[in-house]
């Protein structure tokens, strides 16, 4: 396996992972043995890489603010960032309107089908507590999302990887009051992060030398939970509109890509594989942040200025996959259930399925959670919830493994084109995780 590239290592234990997954729920004890034996190896792996996101990001970000040497420059970076981040999801949401009513995939299930996924999923709890935390989140004033953003104690923020926001904005504040000092007197802080910023990207290409292995458990996991197939082909059509959707984002990602970087499209996708394939194997964009930061920098050639701040910033807010899937989602349990839609609405879907998306969660299933805010957007009765949410929950998982890969792959193009934008877009710089290993073994 030594020689193989490591997409292609981290592919293979994703094959074996879904035929040993397959194989296990034909047996007796199979399930019961992936539970116990194996799933615990791809949580172990998870675990490992958000145990090392928040050191990452303070120490990217603060190298990078400090890097600068200028704040207007980091405005400028900050101003296009979002900007671009905005334009993108508004191209996904559209997209997946656009497919979702040419293509009508909820007009095609059965009364039958409905009350089937109804009285399976309806109740569920993976259900119901999505409504709860919607609810939940829902229930703060216009700048609630402002007030969350401000930490009131930094070592609390930094202790949630649900906090990332804050612990951005804490970083921020830290590296732009080391620019005000001047480099002599910041010098000692600046050098302890950009240490603690190498030895962190060397953790990261430590915990990669076992993605093969891992994906390989959490995909046997995900194969061994997953709910029975014949409601999963009565979602077959919704689940195609989806999955072209999201392959249609990653072919606008590739002409933007070609277009105004000048670079080869395929290499970029190549070299962010580990972190997509990583993305499908976790279903979660922040667990994948190391990797993506990684990829980036070292592999594409994009400066720490640019990458440090729109990578982070990214994985929290930009999430073209969720809010295209959101789109469709609504569309397809309105049509579903017979719930007509009219032009304002679906103008409706795209405003709030952006802000949506900004709010979601990077972890597994947020974006269903916050496809509830969209739904009740749009006048959809309450009591009907449950039963919209039980309609698209079978899919959900392999749906949220396939856009947590166009998350991670719309912030790394984004990161390629405004570092393009402000010259900062150079050669790659690999680094192996074996580098300098003879000086110490
Ligand atoms: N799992 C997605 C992510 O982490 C969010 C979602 O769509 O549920 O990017």
């Amino acid at each position: 396996m030594r020689k193989l590239e490591l997409h292609w290592k981290i592919l293979i234990g994703m094959v074996l992972g879904i035929v040993f997954g397959f194989v296990m729920t034909q047996i007796d004890w199979g399930k019961g043995f992936v539970s116990d034996w194996i799933q615990p190896l791809g949580t172990i792996f998870v675990k490992l890489l958000k145990l090392i996101a928040i050191p990452l990001i303070i120490a990217s970000l603060v190298k990078g603010i400090s890097d600068l040497k200028d704040i207007s420059k980091f405005r400028n970076i900050g101003l296009r960032t979002i900007g671009i981040y905005i334009l993108t999801t508004v191209v996904a949401i559209t997209i997946g309107l656009l497919l979702v009513n040419t293509l009508k995939p909820g007009n095609g299930i059965s009364e039958e089908t409905v009350a089937k996924l109804t009285q399976t999923y309806a109740t569920d709890s993976g259900v119901t507590s999505k409504i709860a935390e919607a609810t939940r989140q829902k229930d703060g004033g216009p700048l609630q999302f402002l007030e969350d953003m401000v930490p009131d104690n930094a070592i609390k923020a930094m202790s949630d990887n649900g906090l990332m926001l804050q612990v951005i904005f804490f970083t921020i504040f830290l590296g732009i009051s080391m620019l005000l000092i001047g480099e002599k007197r910041a010098k000692p802080l600046k050098d302890f992060f950009d240490s603690l910023n190498d030895v962190v990207l060397k953790m990261v290409d430590l915990i990669m030398l076992s993605a093969p292995y891992a994906v390989f458990a959490l995909l046997a996991g995900v194969v061994t939970s997953s709910s029975d197939p014949d409601l999963l082909l009565a979602l077959l059509k919704y689940a195609g509109v989806v999955v072209g959707g999201l392959f249609l984002m990653i072919v606008f990602y590739a002409i933007v890509v070609s277009v105004y970087t000048k670079k080869n499209p395929f290499w970029f996708l190549k070299e962010m594989s580990p972190a997509q394939l990583l993305a499908f194997s976790t279903s979660s964009s922040a667990a994948t942040l190391p990797v993506t930061m990684e990829r980036v920098e070292e592999h594409i050639g994009v400066d720490k200025e640019v990458s440090s701040f729109v990578l982070p910033v990214g994985a929290t807010i930009n999430m073209d996959g969720t809010s295209l899937y959101q789109g469709v989602a609504a569309v397809f349990i309105s049509q579903a259930l017979g719930f007509d839609l009219t032009f304002g609405d679906q103008l409706t879907i795209v405003l709030t399925a952006l802000l949506a998306s900004i709010g979601s969660a990077a972890v597994p299933g947020a974006g269903m959670v916050m496809l509830v805010i969209v739904l009740e957007s749009i006048g959809f009765p309450a009591d009907k919830l449950a039963i919209g949410l039980a309609l698209i929950f079978a899919v959900d998982r392999p749906l949220d493994m396939c856009r947590t890969i166009v998350n991670v792959t719309g912030d790394a193009m984004v990161s390629m084109v405004v570092a393009k934008s402000v010259g900062k877009l150079g050669k790659p710089n690999i680094k192996e995780w074996d580098d300098h290993l003879d000086e110490v073994i």
